[in-house]
Order: structure tokens, then sequence, then C-alpha cells
């Protein structure tokens, strides 16, 4: 059996390398080091059958000096405790990196969401939310979807979490998760913030590099809310989809796949599988296909040393969070391959989702337009960032982007100091 992959280890070592970067004081190292507070509730649901099935819930909350803690809600049935703490502490990292006043947070249930009716997963997601109780709140931790969660997921989150509350606070309570529906008080331009990010730096490498992105290639994996945005925003801009995949299987299509055509298959059936428009390939054909452009877009730990090897393409933008290992990294720093680390490519999402709050909390209404030209500023603006602080440095692009974040935390501790 291979070994268990130690995400939230991983992770811990960029801070390392990171922080000295930044010359992080030891303390604060040491404090970001850690989450703030670890909660895990084990729940009861009634199943459709009248049985009852106790799910297991986490909500890690990493850090919140610099605002309240922020992060997704995963469904999937490897959830574990060290991939929850990984992926908190990236909120934090992601959040500062953004200039955005959030910490972070990411919470999660073990369960196969393909596994439960409509009916389940609401009482699953209303019950979580009674579970966490009073540890989420607009003002102190704000989930939003993830992996296995959707708008709707989000909208019980917050009927449940409302329902808590004295009829007159009703409404403030809104903001208690982001990634909503619009109807139900979500951003326009939400949806599709994340995939909309990740391509904004594929354009900013492209534009870096005088490099025309109309005819060129790409292959991206996993075709859910990351994945098919991704594809969609690449398709607009003239690169054609060579090959994706989803938990179902992967397919090709030398000559580019009908993007709107997939991405319409793939709302309609819940997968690609059976999408007409291209032949079912292996995974290792997958990560073969020559391609200008990678996009990563499903789970962590996906581009390992053989993966690295197997690619042949010029730039990354990952759009999961912690798709490559170090072996990986190493592999592709060798190979010359242009990497836009997780905690940039992917952090549109969050960035909309602090629009969203923003809105909540005027009870205003942003245009799409107008969310989608503040987005692109700042994923720009922070891209430039990264990008000056690796070549100045001499450093990977993964450990600028984690200095940039430290740098401003390192400031937030040095301002407040430690309690009391
Ligand atoms: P999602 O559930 O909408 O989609 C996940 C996709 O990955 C699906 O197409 C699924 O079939 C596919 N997948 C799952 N297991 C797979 C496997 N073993 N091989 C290939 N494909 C597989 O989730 P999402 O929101 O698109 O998230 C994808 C990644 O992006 C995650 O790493 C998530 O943490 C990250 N992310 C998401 C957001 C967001 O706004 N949704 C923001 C930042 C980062």
């Amino acid at each position: 059996m291979a070994a268990h992959y130690e995400f939230f280890k991983v992770v811990q070592k960029h801070l390392e390398i990171a922080s000295k970067v930044v010359d992080l004081p030891s303390h604060v190292a040491e404090i970001l080091s850690q989450p703030k507070n670890e909660i895990i509730v084990n729940f009861p649901v009634r199943l459709d059958d009248g049985t009852m099935k106790l799910f297991k819930g986490y909500r890690i909350q990493h850090n919140n000096i610099r605002g309240p803690y922020k992060g997704g809600i995963r469904y999937h049935q490897d959830v574990n405790l060290d991939d929850v703490k990984a992926l908190a502490s990236m909120m934090t990292w992601k959040c500062s990196l953004m200039d955005i006043p959030f910490g972070g947070a990411k919470g999660g249930v073990k369960v196969d969401p393909h596994d439960h009716s409509k009916e389940e997963l609401m009482r699953i997601t209303r019950r979580f939310t009674h579970a966490l109780g009073s540890n989420i709140g607009p003002e102190y931790d704000i989930p939003a979807p993830d992996v296995g969660t959707t708008a709707q997921m989000m909208v019980w989150m917050m009927d449940s979490y409302m329902n808590r509350s004295d009829d007159l606070a009703k409404n403030a309570q809104r903001g208690i998760v982001t990634g909503k529906t619009v109807n139900a008080g979500g951003s326009q331009g939400r949806e599709q913030a994340t995939g909309q990010g990740a391509v904004v730096c594929v354009r900013e490498w492209a534009k870096a590099n005088s490099i025309d992105l109309r005819g060129k290639t790409a292959i991206v994996q996993g075709f859910g809310n990351v994945g098919s945005f991704a594809s969609k925003f690449l398709d607009e801009l003239g690169v054609k989809l060579l090959a994706t995949g989803d938990y179902t299987g992967y397919m090709k299509n030398e000559s580019g796949f009908d993007v709107p055509a997939l991405f319409n298959y793939n709302r309609a059936n819940g997968s690609i599988k059976g999408f007409e428009g291209g032949a079912s390939c292996s995974r290792e054909e997958f990560f073969k296909t020559k391609a200008d452009i990678f996009i990563p877009a499903a789970l962590e730990n996906q581009i390992t040393a053989l993966e690295a090897q197997w690619l042949d393409v010029k730039m990354i933008s990952e759009g999961a969070n912690g798709p490559t290992s170090p072996e990986g990294d190493t592999i592709l720093e060798e190979k010359g391959v242009h990497v836009v680390p997780d905690i940039l490519a992917n952090a549109g999402g969050v960035t909309v989702s602090y629009f969203e709050w923003i809105q909540n909390k005027r009870s205003e209404f942003w245009e799409k337009d107008e969310v989608e030209a503040r987005l692109e500023k700042r994923m720009v603006r922070q891209y430039g960032k990264v990008m000056v602080c690796a070549h100045e440095n001499k450093i990977p692009t993964r450990i600028a982007a984690y200095a940039v974040a430290l740098e401003n935390l390192k400031i937030a501790y040095d301002e407040r100091g430690i309690f009391p």
C-alpha cells in the first residue's frame, strides 16, 4: 500500500522555508505552524430508508489575526484531520497573500456525496451546521463550498444557521457562508471566480512571455467547479482543451473539445462520463498529453515525481489546493515548467467570497462585470508581486507566494504583539 501523503507536513515545510525569506520571528513561525482550534464533531443523520448513520465532521480554524476564519467545506470520503489542517493553513496564507481581511479555516465531512440523495445531503448539511453551533458565525468563521459541496449546500447551511437566531437578528446572519446562490444572497461571479482567477494567471504568464494564447493547448484535471470554469475561460481565450478527466475517468480529443458542450453536459449529468465529443483515455495518457498549459483542478498530491516526469507542458496554474508533491515540484523546476502556486492561482474564489461577504454586510448587489473587474485587478496585482518576489530572491514561485503572505502576517504580529 502506498504511504499516506502527509499533506500538513508538506505545507509546514513550505512555511519553514518561506519564514527564512522574510525573517519571520521564530515565535510567529511557531504560532503559524499549528491551527488555533481543531473541532471534530460526530453527528447522526436519518437516511431515506429510515436508518440512522453517524458522520464525522471537521472544522479547523488555523488563524484569525487578520480577520474572521475563512475557508471551504469539503464532502469527500477521504476527508481527514491532517488534510483539513493543511487546507486550513493554506487559507491563512491565501487570504494574507491576496490582502483580504480574513484568516484561514477549512472543514469537511467524511462522506461520499455521490452515495446520498439530495434529501440526505440536505439533512447531513443541516445537521453538520447544527453540530458546529457557535463555532461558526458571520463575524467569526465563514464557510464556503469546496470539493463535493455546492451553492445549494451553502444555502442549507445559511438557512440552518439563520434559524438559530432571534427573528430580529436573522437577516444579519446571511454572511455566515459565501458561495451561496445569487438568489439567497450570493455574489454574481462567485461560481466562476476560482476558474477565472486561475486563467488570469495563465494570461499574465502569456503576457510576460509574449505568448499569443490563441491556438495554444491545455489539459485540465477535474471538471467540477474550478476545472469546468477554467476550461470555459481558456476556451474563450482561444486555447484548445485536449484532455480532461474527473472521478469517473479521463478523456481526450486531439483537435480540442467543444468546451461549451462539455460544460453543459457535465452540468446536466454531474460528470463528463458518456460525453460523446471525446475518446476515453488512461490517467497516464492524460498526463502525457503534450500541451502548453496544465490546470490541475481535482485533489491534492496528483503531481508526484511520476506525473511530473510524464507531463509535457510549459506552465501549470494550480486550480486545486496542494496538487503538487515536493518531489513533483523538484522535477517541474528541473524541467523549467512555470508553476503558479495554488495559494495564488486558486485565490479567485476566496476573493469573490470576500466581495460576497461585503455585499451581505451592506445589503448590496454588485453587477457581474464589476465583480469580474475587481477580481481581475487583484489577481493581476498579486500575481505581479509574487513573480517579482521570486525573481528578486531567486526562489521558486511557491515559496515566493508564501513569503508575500508571511510578510503581511509578520506585520500583523509585530503590531499586535502576543496577548497578554
Ligand atoms: P468539485 O467537487 O466541484 O470538483 C472536483 C472535480 O475533481 C470533479 O470533477 C471530480 O470528479 C474530480 N475528481 C475527484 N477525484 C478525482 C480523481 N481522483 N481524479 C480525477 N478527478 C477527480 O470541487 P472544486 O470546488 O472544483 O475543487 C477542486 C479543487 O480546487 C480542490 O482542490 C479545491 O480545494 C480547490 N479549490 C476550490 C475552490 C472553489 O471555489 N470551489 C477555491 C479554491 C480552491
